[in-house]
């Protein structure tokens, strides 16, 4: 049974990233840069007050209290280049540029004003600088801004756009499609019978996996049968991933591993050592990237958290390390050596500690505990016995799109 790393590597070992494309920078968001990307303009790209207050020069203030009168004002926007001769204030606002010969600005509470607005008295002490967002002082012209393989978000997003960089060259984000597999699964406005339970893993894929695919296909839903599996299995061509909820472990109704074998698939690995999620196949055929994905929607959450996020990240381009944290457990486990468990849990400060509560039914059924989690916490192979108390690596559930 391959860990958590090793099937990692056999992952990004059979993948390649897509090719690249050049995007408008607004619909780039959670694409992977294609190449490394410099900063074009000093940023900011003129000194300017951070504050609505006063600029001064500070050998002015050698003795306080001082009044100064205000000979100029500059507000955001303001286009003059002027100049500040000594023994004179600026009423500057947040954004304006600063004038020549001011080094530093007082905060508007900070002083008094006189009833004609043509006097400042400063009296408490300042220093160089203060209150100055210096050109340049953010990202310098020419160095680098991202690296190639970074993820675009929303603050690398504005950050280019402030660049005036409008077009930017990404990596093609994935294709996916997927199947439902399983006689007891119902769907949206058929009636639920005794033993039949709703399906609910195309939504999981559907929300989980939107942000790491270009699109994302659903094939619709097929019994515990052999030949409609192999049938739909057509559709794989026409992805880059393609995943097979259901019928991904060793029972006599899980045919995912038989019937790809059988259509010529090399099956990289069919088990790994976490649970849970322990069924998972990993198989490809020329370009066809095969998952088939256990289908107990825990089991589906911790695969796409760890497995298929991770796939659809090599293919994507993303070169991104897994965000882990560091907790302390709050109780007492006991599991198997040979596997990674995780647990769901609740991560909170506590104390000036941060705590992760895993008093939540982890039966690998459970999937209201799932919901109501905002962690995984890993209890890793090698050890069986866990104690209240220990540090232990946890893996935040993100509003979208975890990648650990
Ligand atoms: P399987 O992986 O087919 O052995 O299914 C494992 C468990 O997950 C069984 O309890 C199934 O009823 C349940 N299950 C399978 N597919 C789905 C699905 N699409 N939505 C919700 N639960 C499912
Ligand atoms: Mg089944």
């Amino acid at each position: 049974m391959l860990s958590l790393d090793d099937a990692r590597f056999v992952i990004s070992d059979k993948l390649k990233s897509g090719r690249s494309v050049t995007l408008p920078t607004r619909e780039a968001t959670n694409h992977a840069l294609a190449t490394d990307i410099f900063v074009r303009e000093d940023f900011p790209a003129f000194s300017n007050s951070a504050m609505d207050g006063y600029a001064v020069h500070k050998s002015d203030l050698a003795e306080l209290p001082k009044s100064l009168p205000i000979s100029m004002e500059l507000a955001a926007g303001s286009r003059e280049n002027k100049v500040l001769s000594a023994g004179n204030a600026a009423r500057v606002f947040t954004g304006a540029s600063i004038p020549q010969g001011a080094d530093c600005v007082i905060k508007q509470e900070d002083v008094e004003v006189s009833d004609d607005d043509t006097q400042v008295t400063v009296k408490s002490d300042v220093e160089f600088g203060d209150f100055i967002r210096y050109r340049g002082e953010d990202l310098l012209s020419g160095e680098r801004l991202f690296k190639a393989g970074s993820k675009l978000g929303p603050a690398q997003i504005a950050c280019l756009i402030s660049q005036g960089i409008y077009e930017v060259p990404v990596i093609r984000k994935p294709s996916v499609g997927y199947i439902m597999t399983g006689d007891e699964l119902r769907f949206q406005g058929e009636p639920v019978g005794e033993g039949q339970i709703r399906s609910c893993n195309g939504e999981l894929f559907e929300s989980f996996l939107s942000p790491f695919s270009d699109t994302l296909s659903d094939y619709g839903y097929i019994t515990d049968d052999l030949d409609q599996l192999k049938s739909k299995l057509s559709h794989a061509q026409d992805h880059d991933l393609f995943l097979i909820s259901g019928g991904a472990s060793v029972g006599k109704y899980d045919h995912t591993r038989d019937v790809l074998e059988s259509l010529g698939y090399k099956i990289h690995f069919e088990r790994v050592a976490v649970r849970p999620g322990k069924p998972l196949i990993f198989a490809t055929r020329e370009n066809q990237v095969i998952f088939g994905v256990p289908g107990n929607p825990v089991s589906t959450f911790v695969a796409c958290t760890l497995f298929i996020s991770h796939a659809l990240a090599v293919l994507s381009g993303w070169k991104r390390k897994s965000h882990r944290v560091l907790a302390t457990l709050n109780k007492d486990h006991t599991k198997s050596s040979k596997f990674d468990m995780y647990l769901r849990g609740i991560l909170h400060l506590e104390n000036n500690r941060t705590i992760v509560d895993t008093n939540l039914n982890q039966s690998s059924g459970a999937l209201g505990s799932l919901a109501r989690a905002n962690c995984l916490a890993l209890l890793p192979a090698g050890k069986s016995v866990f104690k209240k108390g220990e540090t232990i690596e946890v893996i935040p559930i993100a509003g979208w799109g975890t990648w650990n």
